[in-house]
């Protein structure tokens, strides 16, 4: 996608637009602010429109105006697009505004011009209006022998405003990065298990690296079991597939910098293993990745942004399955810190994978820092709905930060408490915790719970259950089907911010 930035034409002289389509945000209720020009162009039908429809303009209200050849070389609609109430337009409604602006038009139009009004603040969130768009136009509907309702034609998309056009293409620019590498998290989270097999994610990720020039170490699970990760290595012993440990570095803050650390749960299918999970949507359990994939995702921008900080990705890649040689429920196994843990239930296998990663990444690289993501609870889906990721960690100003991070970038996260209760309710008579609760309630809290035995002392530390937004059950406006690519953009910011303080 090619992406230009713009004022709007001057007096309202539309002629300098060669879009097919041109997008005007508007207010609801509020249409001072319209576009100069674009009521002349559709002789006087949006001012006749308005007049009938005093409440226009909710968020993703849609009207369309045909343009006649006679008026306007290319232009061959302007259409209003609702942008809500002025006062409620956070980062994350801009974005998802942008998204359905991008879906609506992807197969209709060759290019786009979107007009945002001045309250909109592009001038500070021209990345959402780019990512948002791009995610919009994403197609996932591939695999399929015929393309449905008409092949993807959007190729570009010009911003109009009358903020500062540099603050602007800088956002613009930093937003068409994210984009590109988004598109490639949610396909590879889209597609299903017999083509994204922990091999395949290895292939990923050092595709990622060779790009980027980031450092890349592979893990096989021979290697994981001699190097003492018997946590982790227990969720792949029922599966054909070997597992696989990735770990990439990328080294922008020197010897003397601050590390982040970004570990993310990779189970590129989950059927719960011997506890296995009911069929009914156990055809979604391919998206178990999508932690470590928008992980992956993260590093590859952050090495074309290049912040003065150092990050390391690491990344369990394995199937969760039953077979003769899996996992059994009862099993006591030993991990790379030395703790025991009782696996009561082989589906809670995310906190098995994630427990070896952070205790070997704070063993060879001593983050300030540790962002883990997971689909980890269908609790957080019970807890929050799909409106939110949840939040746990501490210290309580670094998890604020990775809350307003999120904020920010329209990717939302809930705190949920880490009471020290929860972890009485892990309590294994054999080992030293047990890897699933007791007693029924705060499943959420009690997997974070969990990882924590796994987390030293000193270390700022995040866990995100992205359970709730890593995938979109429903086709939404805004949104299609499957994968989202959530939190990478939350985890890019982290990085930039993190890099800027220290
Ligand atoms: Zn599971």
């Amino acid at each position: 996608m090619k992406v230009t930035v713009n004022n709007p034409p001057a007096g309202g002289d539309l002629a300098k637009i060669s879009a097919e389509c041109l997008v005007c945000g508007v207010w609801q209720g509020d249409f001072k602010n319209l576009a100069a020009g674009v009521d002349e162009i559709v002789d006087g039908a949006i001012s006749r429109f308005l007049k009938k429809n005093e409440k226009f303009g909710k968020l993703y209200d849609a009207a369309n105006f045909s343009v006649s050849p006679k008026k306007h070389k290319s232009l061959e609609k302007v259409v209003l697009f609702g942008l809500g109430k002025k006062e409620k337009l956070e980062p994350l409604y801009l974005r998802q505004f942008a998204a359905a602006v991008g879906k609506v038009y992807a197969k209709e139009a060759k290019s786009l011009a979107l007009y945002l009004p001045k309250e909109a603040k592009v001038g500070e969130r021209a990345d959402l209006v780019v990512i948002g768009f791009s995610a919009g136009v994403f197609d996932p509907g591939h695999r399929k022998s015929e393309v449905e309702n008409g092949k993807l034609k959007m190729e570009s998309l010009e911003i109009l405003t009358e903020e500062d056009l540099k603050k602007v293409k800088d956002g613009a620019e930093k937003g068409l990065i994210v984009s590109v590498t988004v598109d490639k998290v949610r396909e590879v989270v889209n597609l299903p298990a017999n083509i994204v097999t922990p091999e395949q994610m290895v292939k990923f990720a050092k595709k990622i690296a060779a790009d980027k020039k980031l450092k890349i170490e592979v893990f096989s699970e021979k290697q994981v079991n001699e190097m003492g990760m018997g946590i982790m290595a227990s969720v792949a012993k029922g599966s054909e597939e070997d597992l696989y440990f990735v770990v990439l570095r990328y080294l922008g803050g020197g010897s003397a910098g601050k590390t982040l650390a970004l570990v993310g749960k990779g189970i590129t299918f989950d059927s719960g293993g011997i506890s296995i999970k009911p069929s009914e949507s156990m055809e979604w359990m391919k998206m178990d990745m999508a932690g470590a994939a928008a992980c992956l995702g993260a590093m590859e921008v952050i090495a074309k942004l290049k912040p003065k900080i150092n990050v390391v990705c690491a990344v369990p890649l394995t199937e969760n399955l039953p077979s003769g040689k899996a996992s059994k429920p009862g099993d006591v196994v030993k991990g790379f810190s030395g703790k025991t843990v009782e696996i009561v239930n082989t589906d809670a296998e995310g906190r098995l994978v994630l427990a070896d990663a952070l205790s070997y990444v704070q063993d060879k690289f001593k983050p300030d820092f540790i962002v883990d993501v997971a689909t980890l609870t269908g609790a957080s889906i019970v807890a929050l709905g799909n409106w939110a990721s949840a939040i746990l960690g501490r210290p309580q100003n670094f998890i604020g930060e990775v809350i307003k991070t999120g904020e920010d970038a329209g990717e939302r996260f809930w705190q949920l408490p880490l009471y020290e209760e929860y972890r009485d309710q892990l309590k294994s008579y054999i080992a030293d915790i047990a890897n699933i609760s007791s007693v029924r309630g705060g499943g959420t809290e009690t997997g974070a719970k969990f990882l924590e035995e796994f987390v030293g002392g000193k270390v700022a530390w995040a866990h995100l259950d992205i359970a709730p937004n890593a995938w979109e059950e429903n086709e939404r406006s805004y949104a299609s089907r499957g994968a989202s690519g959530i939190p990478l953009l939350t985890l890019v910011n982290l990085a930039l911010k993190l890099a800027r303080e220290n």
